[in-house]
């Protein structure tokens, strides 16, 4: 049986060879948060555009202002204002925070370490070159690259694209994820159910978690266990550009998604991983579409989720898969599993004097979703570990949502 990471690295070189073009939308700078970049952005003049001084201070030459030395101040330098005059030798200029630094000036004092006597400024210590000057056109030049396509869009991208004035991006489309829930005992969660039935939390969480990660959730009427329902349903689900469902893939009489995906035509390049909850994820391609099936146990469906339909949205969004951000964190408790494979279990981690603690939650199993919003990540214990000792080090995945 794959191990997880092998199985991820199965899902990151599929998507790859698979992903086809991806169409593009031009949206509004300020609306293209989480998309990724589609196209160049390059800067449009030198940055910053003048020599800008970074402290409020004296504008001087740095070989005249050394310690205890004395310059007259002539006049004042406010961020915004046009600066035309260069600074005569024998003179300082007061300068503030995003002014520009005159010709003849090459270094700007801080206001803290001058004093002044009416217009006379004296400095307490020696100036170097250069100092709290940003030179004109040092963090870019006209034309530079200041943003590449495949770059995933947060705010400090957004702020460069602000900068150099692209007030609209050219952006790959988010990928379309279908999220189709399976089970003759899942009712709708506005309906009430009957004593048997639970309500569909799945494809609630499942369509938070697309949106978290950059894809766009298409939630499917949940499919009954039949055979001629759940083909209708996933032939709806085969429109997008990837389906998830959850349920349906263990090995019960009536969990058909496999065989009712292989009589569609799927090609499987897994259907089984050696992790627990979520040993028996389904991953393969049908018609032009990428299929997972999740298990139905909640959180079975958010672990797996993350350890395998993120890195196939992060390719199809045009972006690089994200690495797993795995942690090691030092175990706040000791921890008896011995479990036969790989073990993901809600833990809490914390950062007390900034070392990684975690400490795994009591929880009644992978159906237990209230105990995972007690956690803040998983617990990743390997296979045939009896018991791993309080104070020893072992590796965290954190939610991505949360941390
Ligand atoms: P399955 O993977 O179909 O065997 O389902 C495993 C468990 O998850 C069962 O107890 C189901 O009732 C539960 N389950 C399946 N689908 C959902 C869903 N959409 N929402 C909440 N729980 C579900
Ligand atoms: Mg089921």
């Amino acid at each position: 049986m794959l191990s997880f990471s092998d199985a991820r690295q199965l899902v990151v070189t599929q998507s790859k060879s698979n992903a086809g073009a991806r169409s593009t939308i031009t949206l509004a700078t300020a609306d293209a948060l989480g998309h990724i970049l589609a196209e160049e952005i390059r800067s449009d003049r030198e940055y910053p555009p003048f020599h800008r001084s970074t402290r409020d201070g004296y504008a001087v030459a740095a070989a005249e202002a050394t310690a205890h030395a004395s310059l007259r101040c002539v006049g004042e330098i406010k961020a915004g204002d046009t600066v035309t005059q260069p600074l005569n030798p024998g003179t300082c200029i007061q300068i503030m925070t995003g002014g520009a630094v005159p010709s003849g000036a090459d270094a700007v004092v801080m206001i803290e370490f001058t004093h002044r006597d009416s217009d006379v400024v004296t400095f307490d210590r020696t100036t170097q070159r250069g100092q709290n000057v940003v030179p004109r056109g040092s963090e870019a030049h006209t034309s530079d690259l200041a943003l590449s396509p495949g770059l995933r869009l947060g705010f400090a991208e957004l702020a460069v694209a602000a900068q150099v004035g692209a007030t609209k991006l050219r952006c790959f489309k988010k990928p379309r994820v279908a999220i189709l829930s399976t089970g003759d005992e899942v009712v709708p969660i506005a309906e009430i159910p009957g004593p048997f039935h639970i309500r569909n939390s799945n494809t609630v969480s499942l369509a938070a978690q697309v949106r978290l990660a950059g894809g766009e959730p298409v939630p499917l009427i949940n499919a009954l266990d039949r055979v001629d329902d759940l083909s209708a349903k996933i032939e709806q689900g085969l429109c997008e550009d990837i389906l998830v469902l959850s349920g349906g893939v263990s090995m019960g009489k009536y969990d058909l998604v496999e065989s009712v995906l292989k009589g569609l035509g799927a090609e499987f390049f897994f259907d089984a991983v050696a992790i627990r909850p979520g040993k028996p994820t389904v991953f393969g391609r049908c018609r032009n579409t990428f299929v997972f099936g999740l298990p139905g146990n909640p959180v079975s469906t958010m672990v797996t989720f993350q350890l395998f339909v993120i890195p196939a949205l992060d390719i199809l969004s045009g972006a690089e898969a994200r690495p797993l951000p795995l942690l090691e964190a030092t175990l706040a408790e000791p921890l008896q599993e011995n479990p036969s494979l790989t073990h993901f279990l809600p833990g809490h981690i914390e950062w007390p004097n900034s070392i990684a603690t975690v400490r795994p939650l009591r929880w009644q199993g992978s159906g237990d979703i209230v105990a995972l919003t007690r956690a803040n990540c998983f617990l990743v214990v390997p296979a045939n570990c009896p018991l791993i000792p309080a104070s020893d080090k072992v590796s965290v995945l954190p939610r991505f949502d949360v941390l």
